[in-house]
């Protein structure tokens, strides 16, 4: 097995930083070693990287990603080849994507598609949540050995898509009450589907077909209830841990804030998309081209305070991780499927290259710390779903490093950086003032010098164990 050096470098951790060295020896982190500490015992590595200048972190954790998802009679722009590059591009080192069941179909034969799509494609690491679209007695069993042997401790309900993947409030508690026995995580998309599909009909049938009535059609009092409802659920459930994902609504926030201080198990995440892009920034652009910024939950105004209380949330740690729900779609064929009609629009925006840039700009804005940055995109991603060897630069722990360079500068853009399979980016024109240096996937280069040098099937699927956030 071979070592490498990472010297000169300023190690960054959840909780400090410190000058230091990384020895990594094969797979694994072998020590971190105090400055000089490394030449009076001689040790050289086979390979050395100079980090001077440099912060040296855990690569970075994605938790939400969609890869090929069916979705609205397409599917995802991304496969795991395409999106685990860009992934890595952006300094992610593992991704958790989502297995999706539907009703009547098997929880085992489609979690083995979601297996078979991604063994030969991803170059970097990856875990699975199962979505369960269908709750009944074959897919409760299911959940149950997927804890048990498959090493798949999270599983995602809908209140959203009635008669797609919608859950109904006696499904989400059955399933609410087998995750509390194993011990598993509920995610909850957290909106109210069936009063949303009245309001879309009733938009649709007025003539307001333009992409910003997305939005306008799923109200934060949507988001704020549905959340509110998922906590007293999952407390009734035996206080379940619940993770709201994609938080964007500062009333959603709310409901949280006050279930945490009651000493309830609930957690959420949000996206970059809620706290840097808006209705009217975005959203409600002239035309067919705010369909870019579809996506579910929706984009918020930004005259009222979502983005602000977002960033206080992930400070506060209201909000314990930043995922990107990284799902792309073309603008041509797939997001003009809803030409004409905004409920046709496949939902979802591409992100999995930029959380890692966003949210750093967040630190530099002043928003939130380089501890803090760590923390929310890798340390309690990792642990909040058992990646017990991601998320930290510690010995032992996978050899999965960032190398980030804050000297350097990063232009988001179709014609700049860009690597998603996506025919425009989300983030067009962004500026970051900081930059992807080296990107280390279990001791393995996979990107250098502006380069990507992975390799497609290098990453291995991650058993994850039970959350330790609660333990
Ligand atoms: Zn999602």
């Amino acid at each position: 097995m071979s070592t490498t050096l990472i010297t000169g470098g300023t190690v960054i951790s959840a909780v400090g930083r410190r000058e230091a060295d990384v020895l990594i020896d094969g797979e694994s982190i072998a020590a971190i070693l105090a400055p000089g500490q490394a030449s009076a015992l001689g040790i050289v590595g086979d390979a050395a990287i100079d980090a001077t200048g440099k912060y040296v972190v855990p690569g970075g954790v994605d938790v939400h990603t969609h890869m090929s998802l069916p979705f609205g009679g397409t599917e995802a722009s991304d496969d795991f080849e395409t999106g685990s590059n860009a992934a890595a591009w952006g300094g992610v080192t593992t991704i958790v994507d989502f297995a999706v069941q539907n009703t009547g179909e098997s929880v085992h034969d489609k979690l083995a598609h979601w297996h078979q799509m991604a063994a030969e494609q991803a170059s970097i690491d990856y875990g699975f949540h199962q979505i369960i679209g269908g709750v009944d007695e074959e897919s409760l069993k299911a959940m149950t050995y997927l804890v048990d042997n498959e090493g798949i401790t999270s599983f995602k309900l809908f209140m959203a898509y009635p008669g797609v993947l919608y859950s109904d409030d006696g499904q989400i508690l059955r399933a609410m009450q087998n995750a509390s026995e194993s011990g598993a995580v509920i995610m909850m998309h957290a909106e109210n589907g069936i009063a949303i599909d009245v309001l879309v009909a009733q938009a649709v049938a007025a003539g307001n077909t333009d992409p910003k009535y997305h939005s306008y059609t799923r109200p934060v009092e949507m988001e704020a209830e549905a959340t509110h409802r998922a906590i007293q659920l999952a407390s009734v459930a035996g206080n379940v841990p619940l993770y709201i994902v994609h938080m964007s609504a500062s009333e959603a926030l709310e409901q949280v804030a006050v279930a945490q201080h009651a000493g309830r198990n609930v957690f959420a995440e949000t996206c970059p998309q809620y706290l840097y892009l808006s209705i009217e920034d975005q959203l409600a652009q002239p035309g067919f081209e705010g369909a870019k910024w579809v996506c579910s939950t929706p984009l918020r105004t930004k005259h009222e305070h979502h983005q602000s209380d977002l960033w206080k949330g992930l400070r506060m740690n209201e909000l314990a991780v930043v995922s990107t729900d990284h799902c792309p779609f073309c603008f041509k064929d797939q997001k003009e499927l809803g030409l004409g009609n905004f409920s046709k629009i496949p939902n979802g925006i591409g992100g999995v290259e930029h959380r890692m840039e966003l949210i750093y700009q967040g630190v530099v804005a002043g928003e939130i710390s380089l501890e803090r940055w760590v923390e929310t995109c890798s340390t309690t991603p990792a642990r909040m779903f058992g990646l017990d060897k991601k998320g930290v630069l510690e010995p032992g722990s996978d050899a999965d490093v960032l190398i980030w360079d804050p000297n350097g500068k990063t232009k988001i853009g179709i014609n700049d950086k860009h690597h998603m399979n996506m025919d425009h980016s989300a983030y067009e024109g962004f500026e970051i003032d900081g930059k992807v240096d080296t990107v280390i996937s279990r001791g393995t280069t996979v990107v250098e010098n502006d380069t990507f040098v992975g390799r497609k099937g290098h990453g291995r699927f991650v058993k994850r164990g039970l959350s330790k956030y609660l333990h």
